[in-house]
């Protein structure tokens, strides 16, 4: 099965996000020269075999702490912000010097989370990258970590290469780190198979097998790449996740008969790009607490959100935020941009759609979530699959045979 899988995934694949992390690219004195040489020989050769490539680079502030005479990443976060200042320019040189061995050209992104939670800019960011690719360059990006602060940080590069896959439209991620991928349980704990092929990832996520903590460097853990691995696969990306220090990773990886790291399917139903970017590029600033009559109607029915179906409102949030949607029973069913804020909601509570005006003295449509604006989670409902939003149905037969819809293709409607 996994053969087919991935053989099926490999057919179709021509652009892929390489995220490489910190723990394979410095060491305790800053950039570990000979991984990304290696790395990058592998990349470029990928790069001539067909494959656009864009990689997503971790390390800047690992490899600039060196120079401040520290050799962990410290809690200030001024001087994380100038260990990352000084890394990525050296991190950068080297990508440059090793690609040009290969008479490959690189192109630096630094992008902040403010930048894809614009819309404007996420699209402009698109172009620059498909500019980018059109010329044959490899973008190399990283978060723009001396200028990005806490509150609006991607926190870390897992998440952001998830971002990049969707917003390039990437038809695999590539997560290579220091470790082989998925086990069943901690193997430093005793022996623990290594999990080839994994398809509910949200079951992985449940079961906290993945555990938590990341690298004495890097921000991530196998956590972070469970959630960036989901984001991936609900925009339709597959994803594997592998050891990156071993030689020859990259190829095995596009071989399809190798069984290196585990690979994360893509999902049944897929999202267009604008709601992935609502689902998984925006911070998310608050919680409304659903009855279960608005739980089945979302799920259900793939209906809005109305006032009368709320029970409760978290957190503290403006028009236009995007929030999560949380069934009685706890579980996260959607998330969505809202029509009002969070003390209008309060006030709107349970209320009927008529009242709005009413309520409020102003009326901003009868939706606290219109449906245009709404992501639901839940994968297998066999009403989300009948949302005439669901770009595509893709059973196991036909799982992998084409990409997701992309954006500005979805249909208007409540
Ligand atoms: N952007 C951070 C850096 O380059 C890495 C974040 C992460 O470890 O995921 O240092």
């Amino acid at each position: 099965m996994h053969e087919e899988h991935k053989r099926a995934i490999l057919e179709r694949t021509r652009r892929i996000v390489v995220k490489l992390g910190s723990s394979i690219l410095t060491t305790a004195s800053g950039v570990n020269q000979e991984q990304v040489g290696r790395l990058s020989s592998e990349l470029a050769r990928l790069v001539d075999e067909g494959f656009q490539i864009v990689v997503v680079t971790s390390g800047a502030r690992a490899a600039g702490l060196s120079r401040l005479g520290l050799t962990r990443v410290p809690k200030n976060i001024a001087e994380q912000q100038a260990a990352a200042a000084i890394g990525q320019i050296r991190l950068m040189a080297f990508y440059e010097r090793f690609f040009s061995d290969f008479h490959k050209h690189v192109g630096q992104v630094l992008l902040t989370a403010a930048d894809l939670q614009d819309r404007t800019r996420y699209l402009n960011a698109k172009r620059t990258f498909e500019h980018l690719l059109h010329h044959g360059i490899v973008p190399i990006v990283n978060e723009n970590d001396s200028v990005a602060i806490d509150e609006l940080k991607f926190g870390d590069n897992d998440r952001l290469s998830a971002l990049v896959a969707g917003l390039v439209d990437a038809d695999l991620l590539v997560m290579l780190s220091d470790v082989d991928g998925l086990y069943a349980s901690d193997p430093s704990l005793g022996h623990s198979p290594l999990i080839e092929e994994v398809d509910d990832i949200d079951a992985w996520l449940e079961s906290g097998a993945a555990g938590g903590a990341g690298s004495r460097v890097g921000t991530g853990g196998m956590k972070s790449k469970l959630l960036a691995a989901r984001s991936a696969a609900h925009r339709g990306i597959p994803s594997i996740v592998a050891s990156g220090t071993r030689a020859g990773t990259l190829a095995r990886v596009v071989d399809p008969d190798d069984h290196t790291g585990t690979l994360f399917l893509p999902r049944g139903v897929t999202i267009p790009g604008r709601k992935h970017w609502i689902a998984y590029g925006l911070a998310l600033r608050g919680e409304l607490l659903l009855d279960a009559g608005a739980a089945e109607a979302l799920t259900g029915r793939g209906s809005s959100l109305l006032a009368a179906g709320i029970r409760e409102v978290r957190g503290s949030f403006a028009r236009g935020d995007a929030v999560r949607c949380i069934a009685p029973s706890g579980v996260e069913i959607a998330r969505g941009l809202v029509a009002y804020d969070s003390s209008e909601c309060a006030k709107l509570c349970g209320q009927a759609s008529a009242r709005i005006q009413q309520l409020l003295g102003y009326h901003a449509g009868d939706e606290v979530i219109h449906r245009d604006d709404l992501v639901l989670l839940a994968d297998s409902s066999a009403a989300q699959i009948a949302r005439a939003d669901a770009t595509e149905v893709r059973g196991p037969a036909n799982t992998l045979a084409s990409g997701a819809q992309s954006d500005g293709k979805e249909e208007k409607h409540r």
